[in-house]
């Protein structure tokens, strides 16, 4: 790097974190900003002299937005040094253990959203504040009071301050973004970015809405007397604070190495995100021995976790027809590592997608790959556009029968119900695990027997013999007879199985549970009325039970006749108790998992959904609890605490 070089990547960082602090929309990954700001560093040791004043490096990045009124911080507020691997650890400690050699560490997971500042006089909460520059940051109280893991109260009367992260967890992100794609906003790029857009809203009501949790990771000005890290933390959880879900002491590399192997490994089972693990000196009179450089403390250090997002290129976008019908575009991108996995194609979900995010043949991409989620575009890069990018062209015809497509907007349907992707889809489908779970029909396989022209629908599998397979190529003695075991195991199977391979459109493993539990083979005779009685199934399902139905009743019963499905038992008449006939809504997080409560409530009689309405009875609520909780009391549904549900039982 010359100075040239140096002056372009500290205007190239500044632009960057002006879009990823100011604007909460970050134009790069946070990869592709590290890489660049520790070559800055680098060229700042060579050439002290030559350093600018605005250098990334020199201060703590997020900026202070006029729309609110500033407040400086009681004692500053510091950014964190990071490191990528073992080596990066190794010099790390080797730098920590020169300034004290009797030290231990405290890890925690580094948590992936917007710091927070909080002050409390006498027991009460008095200010919210973001960290802006690290001196001043916004003053944010109302917004602040409307995050319920916040306590306006502790049992703490001296001045303190309590600093932490405000994240999203990952299930609520999803919910923000449908709802902004409903109502034609644009999309969050990723949790943190809608942490701290909902923090920092002059409409409190928003913040509100958007179940921000605040978990805390340190102090600032405070009277505590504690001689260890870990015990002071402890003594915050005490105060009402959320405890993150993963705290440790340890004392050497061998143990940091191992406690951040576990967390990265686990790093897609939290709900919040982690972009790494925070290592910090648990000694708090070496923490104060050791201090600060101008940005960062020097007793602590960020252990990124590898990346999960990635700058790719859309090479083309193909098409997949599903067994509705429905054709969902899907982009080739220019294969990319992520965390040790190739990947070559992200998920486009539907047409509108495209539109919305401008996605363009050509076009540089962010792509997120995090755990077993198929790769999603999170963002383009117009910036980098040279004019070769292509505009992307809604199709007219079924990229495999070639039909005219039925174009609704959202979605491009091929209405062929003879049509190859469809027929091979749907029978994968009828075999796959929730359905009747046949061995040895993968879409190879199926692709086969429907061009053969053995297969044309489910009905025919049922017609194959040992003589057609092995007539066909590929099809040895043994495969053959395993696939026609499989199909003769398949029958007798739940009734809900069978059910679900049918294929209705809206109708999946759950409501095919429901439906198979109140009716049975009756299903086909049940009226619209009777169908959007059962608990969570509304007008839309039962429309299209009924016209499948309709359209389908001949192919129902020759396959029933073949499958002989089992009827669904007969449910114990539970004991007479509060909860029994009663409809039941579980959220937050209670004492066992959720799964265990509902079955309790089942095997009382209660009917267990999966969310609030007119029609809920009780809703049951853990730590923690969010929209539902909101939407009971809005209704008046009566709202019990775990322990309030287990001394009524
Ligand atoms: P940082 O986010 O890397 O680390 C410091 C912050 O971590 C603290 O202020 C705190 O808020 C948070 N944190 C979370 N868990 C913590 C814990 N357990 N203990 C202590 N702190 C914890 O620092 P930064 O200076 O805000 O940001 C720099 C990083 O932001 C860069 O490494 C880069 O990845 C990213 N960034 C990305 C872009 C982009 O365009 N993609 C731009 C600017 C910055």
């Amino acid at each position: 790097m010359n100075n040239q070089d140096y002056l372009k990547a500290v205007e190239k960082l500044n632009l960057y974190s002006h879009h990823y602090y100011v604007l909460d929309d970050p134009i790069t990954t946070d990869e592709v900003y590290d890489k660049l700001y520790h070559e800055v560093v680098e060229y700042e040791e060579i050439n002290p002299s030559e350093m600018l004043k605005n250098s990334p490096t020199q201060r703590v990045g997020d900026v202070v937005s006029d729309g609110f009124t500033k407040a400086p911080h009681l004692s500053r507020m510091w950014s964190l040094e990071d490191i990528f691997d073992s080596d990066g650890l190794e010099k790390w400690l080797t730098k920590t253990y020169k300034l004290d050699s009797n030290i231990s560490f405290y890890c925690e997971p580094k948590f992936d959203g917007a710091s927070l500042n909080l002050v409390y006089e006498n027991g009460e909460l008095i200010q919210g504040i973001t960290r802006g520059d690290g001196e001043i940051g916004e003053l944010i109280t109302q917004n602040v009071k409307t995050i319920k893991s916040i306590p306006l109260t502790i049992a703490h009367q001296e001045r303190i301050e309590i600093r932490g992260e405000v994240v999203i967890f990952k299930d609520e992100f999803d919910k923000i973004n449908e709802l902004r794609l409903k109502e034609g906003e644009q999309v969050f790029a990723n949790p943190r970015n809608a942490a701290a857009g909902s923090l920092r809203q002059l409409d409190s009501s928003i913040t509100a809405s958007r179940n921000l949790v605040f978990l805390p990771y340190g102090v600032g000005e405070d009277t505590l007397e504690h001689k260890l890290l870990s015990d002071k933390m402890n003594f915050i959880y005490e105060l009402g604070f959320r405890k993150p879900p993963q705290s440790s002491t340890c004392k050497n590399f061998d143990e940091i190495e191992d406690i951040y192997k576990v967390m990265n490994r686990d790093r897609d089972s939290y709900s919040m995100m982690l972009d790494g693990m925070v290592i910090k000196v648990n000694e708090i009179s070496s923490q104060v021995d050791m201090g600060y450089t101008v940005k960062v403390p020097r007793f602590s250090v960020a252990y990124k976790f590898p990346a999960v997002e990635k700058i790719t290129t859309v090479r083309e976008i193909i098409l997949q027809v599903g067994r509705t019908g429905a054709v969902t575009p899907v982009a080739i991108v220019e294969p990319t590592d992520i965390d040790g996995v190739v990947v070559e194609r992200a998920t486009l979900h539907n047409f509108d997608e495209i539109d919305r995010k401008d996605i363009r043949l050509n076009d540089k991409v962010i792509i997120l790959r995090s755990g077993d989620v198929i790769p999603k575009i999170i963002k383009v890069l117009t910036h980098e556009r040279d004019g070769s990018e292509v505009e992307y062209k809604r199709p007219t015809e079924c990229p495999t029968c070639r039909s005219e497509l039925l174009d609704e907007g959202v979605l491009l349907k091929c209405q062929n119900l003879t049509c190859e992707s469809r027929v091979v889809n749907s029978i994968y489908y009828f075999a796959s695990k929730s359905c009747l779970n046949i061995d040895g029909l993968g879409t190879k396989i199926v692709e086969a027997l429907f061009t053969s022209g053995l297969v044309k629908s489910v009905v025919d599998l049922f017609d194959l013999t040992l003589d057609k397979l092995l007539a066909l190529e590929g099809f040895k003695e043994k495969k053959s007879q395993n696939l026609l075991d499989s199909l003769q195991n398949a029958k007798g199977s739940d009734y809900w199985r069978f059910l679900n391979s049918l294929g209705i459109e809206h109708v999946g493993e759950v409501a095919s549970k429901t439906l198979s539990d109140n009716f049975g083979s009756n299903f086909i005779n049940a009226t619209k009325e009777e169908i959007v009685e059962c608990e969570g199934i509304g007008e839309e399902m039962a429309e299209s039970v009924l016209e499948f139905v309709r359209v389908n009743r001949e192919t129902i019963l020759d396959l029933q006749a073949i499958l002989e499905p089992k009827e669904p038992e007969q449910k114990e008449e539970a004991v007479e108790n509060p909860f029994k006939g009663k409809t039941a809504v579980l959220t937050g997080t209670m004492s066992e998992s959720r799964g265990a409560i509902k079955d309790m409530l089942e095997s009382l009689g209660a009917k267990v959904s999966g969310s609030v309405s007119k029609k809920t009875d009780f809703l049951i609520y853990g730590e923690d609890a969010g929209s539902k909780y909101d939407k009971a009391m809005s209704l008046g549904v009566e709202c019990l605490t775990e322990n309030e549900m287990r001394k009524i039982i």
